[in-house]
């Protein structure tokens, strides 16, 4: 007996799509995390963090990628699983 997989949870729209309604896709689940998601097409990623942690970011701040790479604070998106989704775009 499977109750409430947390998988049910829809993956976060790509914040490209969202701004970009004729190019709405989803993020893939990285691979052994929780609640972080990447975009291939866009190399960008998704973590939720601490809300508290997330208030205190802007947009262009340094914010390091999930792999430990440098990257850049997109934007933020919805509150979920305790915290806030940050988009972090690779300083790649
Ligand atoms: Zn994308």
């Amino acid at each position: 007996m499977v109750d409430s997989p947390t998988t049910s949870v829809p993956n976060p729209l790509c914040d490209i799509g969202r701004t970009h309604p004729r190019d709405r896709h989803r993020m893939r689940p990285v691979e052994g995390r929780e609640n972080v998601w990447y975009c291939p097409k866009h190399d960008l990623y998704a973590e939720v963090i601490d809300t508290t942690t997330a208030g205190g970011l802007d947009r262009g701040d340094s914010f390091p990628l999930p792999d430990g790479t440098p990257g850049t604070v997109l934007r933020h998106g919805d509150e979920r699983a305790g915290g806030t989704i940050v988009y972090v775009r690779s300083e790649r």
